[in-house]
């Protein structure tokens, strides 16, 4: 058997197809974030990041970092076990204090990512609820859906951000089974958010459990940062709340809250929680700063929206087609998996700007895109000189302009 060409004529038709993902190698310098070095062809040259999920910039945060120093220089680099067996540190136990308050509920778990805390809580939920069946968004990340697979549970699919849709899903489902109705706050290609009041009434309306993955929220929206539901007056009427601290917090790491029952079967069943090294009580530490930092401060979240409705506004007065949602992630829509790498390569080679090409199997075919993310620290000029460099390029590849 010759695995070399099994190998090698996969990869070749990616080629082919223009979604063969290449990986901009970058080194991000403490301090000058959205700016970092990507080590190209010609050497190391230094870059405007676009597309970075450090959407706040806390990732380099003076304080976060030196509680990553501090914590690290007291307790040394790993956590030195699983959670079980001597790796539960005192940093973890604080985080998840601060977590549950994040989202006021009763208690936090802490995993290795967020794709693991939703593969684990989902495939936990739907193996050892006798019956259960799992309601998921079509749009919902690849992490709940594999943690819906693994849970061999029955899994309905509703059509994205349709309460009515979920209502006649939910209808379908006989009484007595347990029903876990799985989706996402603010989804991160599109930048569209849930009617999260609507399908907590659909929800509420059939004894359906709710389970909101905020993983582009927290940090974000709310007046502490605890996401769109925090915002919308909505986290108690949410069963269980699932987020990272690898995104806008900066750091690395996921978590669900819940009730002490809740996390507490999540804790003793799930073999993604157990069987694992816990995080090193340095990121903890690091991840519980960010946190706290956000809750009172709201110069960042504002920040952001400003530079977002900046960006926004100069993209709808040059007509480059972006879409239009109420969150921070701006899609500018190209519609093509080679033209969208070719642009790609062109703002970095040439104009210094980072966005990362969003092909298929991530978007539907036909919707490729590059996906812009302000944040607080984007100037003014950092906006104008992206702009230009659109506006340069829609000019000479003669791509099509939006009317407004
Ligand atoms: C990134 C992402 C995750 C996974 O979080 P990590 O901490 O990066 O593993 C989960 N859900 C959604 C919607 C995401 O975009």
């Amino acid at each position: 058997m010759d695995f070399e060409k099994l190998f090698q004529n996969q990869l070749d038709d990616l080629k082919a197809e223009g979604n063969y993902r290449i990986f901009a190698e970058m080194e991000r310098k403490c301090g000058q974030h959205p700016r970092a070095a990507n080590q190209g062809p010609d050497g190391a040259k230094d870059v405007t990041v676009w597309c970075s999920n450090d959407y706040l910039g806390m990732g380099q945060h003076p304080d976060v970092v030196e509680a990553m120093i501090d914590a690290t220089r007291a307790c040394g680099t790993g956590s030195g076990g699983t959670r079980n067996i001597s790796g539960t540190a005192v940093q973890h136990v604080a985080l998840e204090a601060e977590l549950a308050d994040l989202h006021h509920k009763e208690a936090a778990l802490l995993f290795t990512s967020g794709y693991v805390s939703n593969w684990a809580a989902l495939g936990t939920l739907g193996s050892r609820l006798p019956g259960a069946v799992i309601v998921s968004d079509s749009l919902n990340h690849a992490s709940m859906i594999e943690g819906i697979r693994h849970s061999r549970a029955d899994k309905v699919i509703w059509r994205h951000n349709d309460p009515e849709d979920l209502d006649r899903k939910l209808a379908e489902i006989p009484a007595d089974r347990p029903k876990i109705v799985a989706f996402e706050s603010v989804y991160s290609m599109d930048g569209d958010m849930a009617p999260i009041a609507e399908i907590c009434d659909v929800a509420d309306k059939h004894g359906a459990m709710t389970y909101i993955d905020e993983v582009h929220a927290v940090g974000m929206y709310g007046p502490r940062g605890g996401g769109v539901a925090e915002e919308l007056g909505l986290m108690d009427r949410i069963t269980l709340i699932e987020g990272t601290l690898g995104k806008a917090f900066g750091c690395f790491g996921g978590y669900i809250t819940g009730s002490k029952a809740l996390c507490d079967f999540i804790r003793s069943f799930s073999s993604g929680f157990i069987f694992t090294t816990a995080l090193p009580p340095a990121v903890a530490a690091a991840a519980q700063t960010s946190i706290r930092h956000l809750k009172s401060s709201q110069v960042e979240r504002q920040r952001q929206r400003a530079q977002v409705a900046k960006l926004r506004k100069r993209l709808t007065q040059l007509g480059i087609p972006h879409l239009d949602n109420p969150s921070h992630i701006i899609p500018v829509m190209i519609g093509d998996p080679i033209k969208c790498r070719m642009i790609s390569d062109i703002l970095m080679q040439d104009f210094g700007i980072y966005v990362q090409p969003i092909n298929y199997p991530t978007v539907p075919k036909g919707t490729e895109r590059l996906r812009f993310t302000p944040g607080p620290l984007h100037s003014d000029a950092d906006i104008e000189h992206l702009c230009g460099a659109l506006n340069s390029l829609w000019q000479q590849c003669a791509l099509a302009r939006q009317v407004a």
